[in-house]
């Protein structure tokens, strides 16, 4: 089992504080949801968590089963486990989808064993294959070139699909929900649910209750103004899709 612990967390962007204090701890086999307002520092937390290098931690820790990872590089921290599923994926005219998942594999062997040659064609295909049968994709898909010209639902197909054969152990899904019409949330829901399991934690942030729908948290958490100002269990997520966020802000002013 492993463990991803962040420690009151400080986190600036452009001289502006973001994230003020927040904490979270998590184990791999629990899914764990942020839910909370536009601008109040969700991808931001997500950014951070993978060592994007425009955000500044000015104090506190991501310590990965008790590691500090603060000093990781994004691309050490993806080979030590960490998965960043983007709000916006970027596209990639003439990579294909194939390519770049191999390219991908290739980097997280090698850096386990500097030896390693690389997989073989055929040896990728095959898992790519398995995969991509597992979450009901068509294998056309493999062909295509990252991202360009896919809809809001096929990028987030691939970054499922990058998922499934990166098999990270912690997964932070920003807003996977986002732009994406209910058939396409299904989908993309259903391919979380089948790699979701005892070696796999899952952090959903979104804006909406809607994907908690499908992938059913064990522990919600509003952020606000920059941390965790509530916790709870799946109920709280129905609470604020029936009452929205406005309750919390008031409890914040009154402990003010
Ligand atoms: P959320 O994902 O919760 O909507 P973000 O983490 O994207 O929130 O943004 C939090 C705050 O940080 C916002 O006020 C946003 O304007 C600001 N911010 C985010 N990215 C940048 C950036 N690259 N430069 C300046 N400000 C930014
Ligand atoms: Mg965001």
């Amino acid at each position: 089992m492993a463990t991803l612990k962040i420690n009151n967390l400080f986190v600036s962007i452009e001289g502006k504080e973001i994230l003020k204090g927040f904490n979270l701890e998590m184990k791999s086999g629990e899914v764990h949801a942020i839910m909370g307002p536009n601008g109040t520092g969700k991808s931001t937390l997500a950014y951070t968590i993978m060592g994007h290098p425009s955000y500044t931690v000015t104090s506190g820790s991501i310590e990965l089963d008790g590691t500090n990872i603060m000093d990781m590089e994004a691309d050490e921290r993806s080979r030590a486990g960490l998965f960043l599923a983007f709000q916006y994926p970027v596209s990639i005219p003439g990579v294909t989808v194939a390519n770049y998942l191999r390219t991908a594999v290739n980097a997280h062997r090698k850096a386990v064993d500097p030896q390693y040659k690389g997989i073989s064609i055929p040896e990728f295909r095959k898992m790519m294959i398995e995969r991509m049968d597992y979450l009901k994709m068509d294998h056309a898909f493999a062909g295509r070139y990252l991202n360009d010209g896919f809809s809001g639902g096929e990028k987030k197909r691939a970054e499922i699909l990058q998922m499934a054969i990166l098999k990270p152990r912690f997964a932070i899904l920003d807003e996977t929900d986002s732009g994406l019409d209910i058939d396409a949330l299904r989908i993309v829901s259903e391919g979380v649910n089948a790699l979701k399991g005892p070696d796999l934690g899952v952090l959903v942030i979104t804006h909406y209750q809607r994907i908690l729908n499908y992938i059913t948290p064990d522990h919600v958490h509003v952020m606000m103004e920059g941390r965790i100002v509530e916790s709870g269990d799946a109920h709280l997520a129905l609470h604020l899709e029936e009452h929205g966020y406005d309750w919390v802000r008031e409890k914040l002013e009154a402990a003010r």
